[in-house]
């Protein structure tokens, strides 16, 4: 393959070094199920328990807190299912965000399927919920608050200890999903009042297929995966020991970085000069916005064709304008912008990482003006009048 130039760090990260040694050894020669009582076995286990005591001190918590799961999506279903079953007798109200990744609306779409009752916070053009709004939505049944800490397609990081303060003083139990966020910027549990935290290892430089679910140690959370009683009894199934152990690995390499300043700095001056392109927008919060996600919207633009033509370069980014489905419907996020439906068709996200080079920025910057003029100029639309959110 030609050289790529990979800005979808959102989507997912390669493996980085630290946690790829730390999960070699548990593919070959240390293979034993951690379940067993001989030594390959015990040995296998004293990995997941110290992935496990890594990760609580690396998150402010503590060890017996931190589950092991198969994704960011099992641990949100997990986390929101269970406390919806746990909380029945209490309420069936649950408050969110517009904003959510579909891991957890489609969670709640399928409890309100189950007589759950979900509020959907809107959110302002940075995609910034109100605490004031958040306030006026909670009732007396109100369960459970699920809001991001940050969000996947256009970076903002949201007020998440605030919001937990709230939950906490109403005693209503706070999850977030902090999938984007951790290894991007510091995260504190406690400081960040959640009793349920999200998180996921292909985001943060380990491999795919290992989650956590962070739940306070108060909470009886049921489990969620039934069987052998693995993770505690909470959640079943022989653990993925090397994808723990390099998450674990991952997470403290990226901690020891942060904050992210070199990362943060490209990703302003890719920002400062794509918005030299005529009729383009960033999308998100100017300021609190994850280190490496740079995401805008062009006016008169196809997503899809965008991201054709840079992968034409080697150049991997995202939109948000086609969802998984293959469908051709806008991003929700960027619809509840506040953004016309023919301009939330024009997105793109570019996120870097600390491996992006000065270089591939410039090249980015180089090859994306070129595309967007291509793309404009075979553009019907083009030349219409500017409606494009200010
Ligand atoms: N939540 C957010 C905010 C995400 O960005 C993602 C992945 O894109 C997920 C959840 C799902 O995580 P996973 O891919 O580990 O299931």
């Amino acid at each position: 393959m030609d050289k790529i130039i990979y800005l979808d760090n959102a989507a997912t990260t390669k493996v980085s070094k630290p946690a790829l040694d730390a999960m070699l050894p548990f593919l070959s020669e240390r293979y034993g199920n951690p379940s067993s009582i001989y030594s390959v076995g015990r040995d296998a286990k004293k990995a997941i328990e110290g992935a496990r005591t890594t990760v609580s001190n690396l998150i402010g918590a503590l060890s017996e807190e931190i589950f092991f799961t198969g994704s960011g999506t099992e641990s949100n279903n997990w986390a929101i299912k269970s406390a919806s079953e746990m909380l029945s007798d209490k309420g069936r109200h649950i408050i969110t965000s517009a904003i959510e990744h579909p891991a957890v609306l489609e969670t709640l779409a399928y409890l309100e399927t189950k007589g759950y009752e979900v509020s959907y916070l809107g959110v302002d053009k940075y995609g910034q919920i109100s605490i004031d709004e958040l306030k006026n939505t909670i009732r007396e049944d109100t369960i459970i608050i699920s809001i991001m800490t940050a969000n996947n397609e256009i970076g903002t990081i949201l007020p998440v200890s605030e919001i937990g303060k709230l939950a906490r003083e109403k005693g209503i139990l706070f999850h977030t999903d902090a999938v984007q966020a951790v290894g991007s910027i510091a995260i504190d549990v406690a400081e960040m009042n959640v009793d349920l935290l999200t998180f996921s290892g292909h985001k943060l430089g380990a491999a795919k297929g290992v989650g956590v679910l962070y739940i306070k140690k108060e909470l009886k959370l049921p489990p969620f995966i039934h069987g052998g009683g693995q993770e505690n009894g909470k959640r079943s199934g022989t653990e993925n020991v090397a994808g723990i152990a390099g998450l674990a690995a991952a997470l403290e390499y990226r901690t020891s970085k942060l904050p992210l300043e070199g990362l943060a700095k490209k990703r302003d001056r890719l920002i400062k000069q794509l918005l030299n392109i005529p009729k383009s927008s960033l999308t998100g919060d100017p300021k609190n916005r994850l280190p490496g996600i740079a995401s805008f919207v062009f006016e008169a633009i196809e997503g899809e064709s965008m991201l054709l033509l840079l992968d034409h370069f080697g150049i991997c980014g995202s939109s948000g304008s086609a969802c998984s489905s293959g469908s051709l419907d806008p991003s929700h996020v960027l619809l509840a912008i506040g953004l016309p439906h023919e301009i939330a068709h024009g997105s793109l996200r570019l996120s870097l990482s600390e491996e992006t080079t000065d270089e591939e920025i410039d090249f980015v910057i180089e090859k994306l003006t070129e595309i967007v003029a291509k793309l404009r100029a075979m553009s019907p639309v083009w030349n219409e009048p500017s409606n494009i959110a200010p």
